[in-house]
């Protein structure tokens, strides 16, 4: 009894904070029960293992495949980075190098400094979405070295690229946009951003104040996020008896690189006030945790998008390539800055279907998918326009923060 209770007790934390709580006295079957009724008052556990529908052949999977296979044999293209993204790298990179020792050399006034930290915040955004997330889906390059190396790019700006890994790759590109499944759609207690859990009074100004918390998303990632999901042993359905020694090692040491690079030298060297440094990092991480949590967001939590629940048995009616139709949304696919700035994440339905294919293609491929998906009775989902995007994610955490039914 006093089990079953600890049990509920837990299932209504929040994923972090659970796992510091009394988590480690359960057994892991009881781990589970309290995993997979998060945010639930039916003590039912939900199933563990979610399996995918078959669909009947030909399935779009295998059609979109083949044709996007042979858009890049008939025009003779590596899916890997060309020339334009190799430069883009080499822009970007220089951007963020440029804009520290523009700072750290102290050549120029403090305000000038504060707006370069922003610039800087916002070359580490990019660096996240252009290369980070490209190299560790394995689509920047061919080799695997070369997707590696530039991997760690992430962990340059304070991410870990390890647990990127786990719970994008493996957790958010499978269980995409799913209730309890996907950790993406489930950040922090006071955003409500699917519509199965709690509705609690404060969410009815969410539609405000998330905007505030997307600002803290890097930090969080550099002090907080990554060490709770570091050793967490469930990430979504994705679970991990032990945590491999060296990606120990490499987490703390990074973090401590990190530190020393973007907190203790500007501490050391700089001959300013510390709260103008303090300031100066705080604003470069609200830049980037705004751009990328704000790109990230438009592509699920937004008007049309599904939240898809598997049946008891833990069967979605849908195959995995449907799925990813159903639950994620384009924007603004003509805008040449969007497409140029955000690492193709603005085509997100060919990021999804292709994730080991370098962003650069995406738009050329676009017509080949949306061809596809309308022969198969599959949407595809787009926005027309950047901020016509922002507006419809404002409107459906609007709708998420009221009790009525909140599909757009
Ligand atoms: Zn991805």
């Amino acid at each position: 009894m006093c089990k079953d209770k600890l049990i509920k007790y837990l299932s209504r934390l929040d994923f972090g904070v659970r796992h510091y709580t009394f988590y480690f006295t359960l057994s892991q079957a009881d781990r589970m029960k309290v995993f997979f009724n998060a945010n639930d008052d039916v003590a039912v556990a939900r199933p563990q293992k979610i399996s995918f529908g078959k669909a009947e052949a030909p399935s779009f999977h295998q059609d979109v495949r083949e044709r996007v296979d042979e858009y890049f044999k008939q025009n003779d293209l590596s899916k890997g980075a060309n020339f334009e993204m190799k430069l883009k790298t080499f822009l970007i990179l220089t951007l963020w190098a440029g804009t520290y020792l523009l700072i750290i050399f102290q050549l120029v006034t403090p305000p000038v400094m504060l707006i370069l930290a922003m610039l800087h915040g916002f070359s580490m955004a990019l660096i996240g979405m252009n290369i980070g997330h490209d190299a560790i889906h394995g689509a920047y390059s061919k080799n695997s070295r070369v997707n590696k190396i530039l991997g760690l790019s992430f962990n340059m700006v304070g991410a870990n690229d390890y647990v990127w890994n786990i719970t994008h790759n493996i957790v958010h590109h499978t269980y995409t946009n799913m209730p309890h499944y996907d950790e993406d759609i489930q950040q922090i207690p006071i955003l409500r951003m699917d519509p199965t859990q709690e509705l609690k009074p404060i969410h009815r100004f969410q539609y405000i104040y998330a905007f505030f918390f997307y600002c803290l998303a890097t930090i969080s990632w550099v002090f907080v996020k990554d060490y709770v999901k570091f050793f967490q042993h469930q990430i979504g359905p994705y679970y991990r008896e032990k945590f491999p020694r060296n990606e120990i090692v490499r987490l703390f040491l990074h973090k401590a690189l990190y530190y020393a690079v973007f907190l203790v030298i500007p501490f050391l060297v700089l001959d300013l006030a510390w709260y103008w440094i303090l300031l100066g990092f705080v604003a470069s991480h609200f830049v980037s945790g705004f751009t990328l949590a704000i790109i990230f967001m438009l592509a699920h939590i937004i008007e049309g998008t599904a939240f898809p629940e598997p049946n008891v048995e833990g069967k979605m009616d849908m195959p995995w390539a449907d799925l990813q139709m159903y639950t994620t949304c384009n924007f603004a696919i003509n805008n040449r800055v969007v497409n140029y700035l955000f690492g193709g994440l603005n085509f997100q339905a060919e990021h999804h279907l292709f994730p080991k294919v370098c962003h650069v293609h995406y738009p050329k491929i676009s017509k080949i998918v949306k061809q596809t998906a309308q022969k198969h009775g599959l949407p595809y989902l787009t926005k027309d326009t950047f901020f016509g995007a922002i507006a419809s994610h404002t409107r459906l955490l609007k709708a998420f923060g009221r009790p009525a039914p909140a599909m757009g």
